[in-house]
């Protein structure tokens, strides 16, 4: 549907053909009639629908030139990202409005620059539960000619809190108003909030076959554990996303994960709510212009994140609710374009937690293999050898061949010349490419310098026990990483894992009484020959690989094979 079928103002019309939305979405065409109307609204809608525009071009033609300094209309966010994208948006939407004054405020920035703006005659405020609520109780920000009131993620807003600040508000607006929520899901706790703040409120949604954007395709790939971050970086450099989001559970882990891929040469950086407003917002901006590409962040500190040209989200932590997977992978595949979603699962709860996910979701996650070290480095040498031709057509580094006589009056050939010369830029490209067949041994990897020693597990063979199942419980209850422990052999009854000899009583400790795989288990420090299960002799199997050998083959976009669907 066209823009200017919905009733909006000529000045309005002009602001979106020059933001260049062609045609309105389909949450649009069906809340701006309504809104305009005055009608109390609920929107069933995700991020990513243009939900922003649905409620915020009526909001700005809402504005009554006569009243323009009081404030007419508030629009909660659950965050201060959301709320300054969502303030941005609406002073586009108003460009040829020049009495619509939106301000955004929201915490962890400087109040009295906020009470200056309320000042200066704001009438759409757009900012977060708490900050409004301490600028009502500071009489900064009075609500009393108020009109619209709209919830932005409402669900969101819940999850995060705010339902006491967000019926504090309420009390302060007047009963004539009118009330509009705009929410991804539809829980109780949102329908109990319409029921008793909306008056008849007409309920608008986008119908989804799946609940997952269509735009995107879903992937998942089992990794051994403790080695998400070399898969991780094996996808980065096999797929070479232009912009992409890493998700993160915790902020430990965001630290974490952002220090080891800046350490090996990606352009990556953290976000997380601990951060500063001032330092999120740099990091904010480096990302939107292309400084950095990889932004690696927890679900809060990503709501409302507005960048478009989003081409891979990574699930590195799986999801901790369901909808979470939605809103993440909904950073992708926006605004026409399309997209794709990669998940890295270890062990068998995590496989059976993305199962779940994708009941949920209705979504279509392909089972993939890891890209190979050989096909990332095949692709890389590729890369190198376009741009040389490439070159040699334009010419561009042609004043080499003065360099090129110099060494052939040496005695040297071209050939030699070249080749070493190639050699040398391919080696560059791939110095970091993880290597995933050989284990990972803590001496090694973490440059600690102590002895190892063995313990004993009282699972074997027998017991059906892989080393991942064995490694997951150790990183689970140590609080461990993987790549503190080394080899694993499974024998008929029992099982060694090399332990650093210095965290030995923490690991017995933390491993008695465990369960793996369902299974109670004992542990002990290994004397040789595991009597306490067997009595078996050394009947080793062999020493198993770490990974279990498990790593990939695949064919060329690592894609191709073992597909299974969930
Ligand atoms: P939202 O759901 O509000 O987060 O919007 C998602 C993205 O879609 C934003 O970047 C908007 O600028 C863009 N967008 C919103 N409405 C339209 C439209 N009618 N045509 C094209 N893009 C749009």
């Amino acid at each position: 549907m066209l823009f200017n079928e919905l009733g909006l103002p000529e000045e309005i019309l002009r602001a979106v053909a020059e933001i260049g939305y062609e045609e309105a979405t389909e949450i649009q065409a069906k809340a701006i009639p309504l809104l305009l109307q005055g009608r109390d609204v609920v929107g069933r809608s995700q991020t990513g629908t243009g939900k922003t525009a649905a409620f915020g071009l009526p909001a700005a033609a809402s504005i009554d030139r006569e009243m323009q300094r009081s404030v007419q209309v508030l629009i909660l966010c659950p965050t201060r990202e959301l709320a300054m994208q969502a303030c941005e948006e609406l002073c586009k939407f108003s460009a040829y409005l020049p009495y619509v004054k939106p301000c955004a405020i929201y915490g962890g920035a400087d109040i009295e620059r906020q009470i200056t703006q309320l000042k200066k005659g704001a009438n759409i405020i757009v900012g977060t539960p708490g900050r409004v609520m301490d600028h009502i109780r500071r009489h900064t920000l009075h609500l009393d000619c108020l009109r619209t009131i709209i919830l932005d993620e409402a669900d969101e807003m819940l999850n995060m809190g705010f339902r006491e600040d967000i019926e504090e508000i309420l009390q302060y607006v007047p009963e004539e108003r009118q009330t509009v929520l705009f929410s991804a899901t539809m829980p109780p706790q949102i329908m109990a909030i319409t029921s008793e703040y909306q008056r008849d409120p007409v309920v608008v949604g986008v119908e989804q076959k799946s609940r997952t954007v269509e735009s995107v395709a879903q992937f998942y790939y089992e990794v051994p554990m403790g080695r998400k971050t070399d898969a991780l970086q094996m996808l980065l450099l096999a797929f070479e996303p232009k912009l992409s989001m890493v998700f993160c559970n915790t902020k430990h882990m965001v630290d974490e994960l952002t220090e080891e891929l800046v350490a090996k040469g990606f352009r990556a950086a953290g976000l997380h709510g601990d951060m500063k407003q001032q330092s999120r917002t740099q990091v904010l901006n480096a990302f939107r212009s292309g400084r950095l590409n990889i932004l690696i962040a927890t679900d809060v500190a990503a709501r409302g994140i507005d960048v478009d040209d989003v081409d891979a989200v990574f699930n590195y932590d799986i999801p901790q609710d369901n909808e979470y997977y939605i809103h993440r992978i909904g950073r992708t595949g926006r605004a026409g374009k399309t997209g794709c979603a990669y998940t890295i699962i270890s062990g068998r709860k995590q496989a059976m937690e993305l199962k779940d996910i994708a009941r949920f979701t209705k979504a279509d996650i392909i089972r993939c293999d890891l890209p190979t070290r050989d096909d990332v480095i095949a692709k890389k040498t590729d890369r190198v050898l376009d741009k040389v031709k490439t070159y040699i057509g334009s010419g561009k580094y042609a004043d080499g061949e003065y360099q090129l006589e110099k060494l052939m009056s040496e005695g040297f050939t071209a050939e030699q010349v070249a080749a070493t010369l190639l050699g040398m830029r391919i080696s560059k490209e791939t110095r970091t490419v993880p290597e995933f067949i050989k284990p990972v041994f803590r001496t090694k990897d973490s440059g600690g310098k102590g002895k190892s020693v063995k313990i004993e597990i009282s699972l074997g063979r027998q017991n059906r026990i892989a080393p991942n199942f064995i490694l997951g419980a150790l990183v689970d209850a140590t609080g461990m990483t993987g790549k503190n422990f080394g080899k694993i052999d499974i024998y008929d009854r029992f099982t060694t894992v090399e332990v650093p000899e210095a965290d030995k009583e923490h690991i017995l400790d933390a491993m008695t009484g465990t369960k793996i795989n369902g299974q109670k288990i004992k542990v002990k420090l290994y004397e040789g020959k595991g009597a306490d299960y067997s009595g078996e002799k050394d009947f080793r199997s062999g020493g198993r690989r770490r990974d279990g050998g498990k790593s990939g083959r695949n064919g060329k976009d690592g894609r191709s094979n073992r597909r299974k669907r969930y």
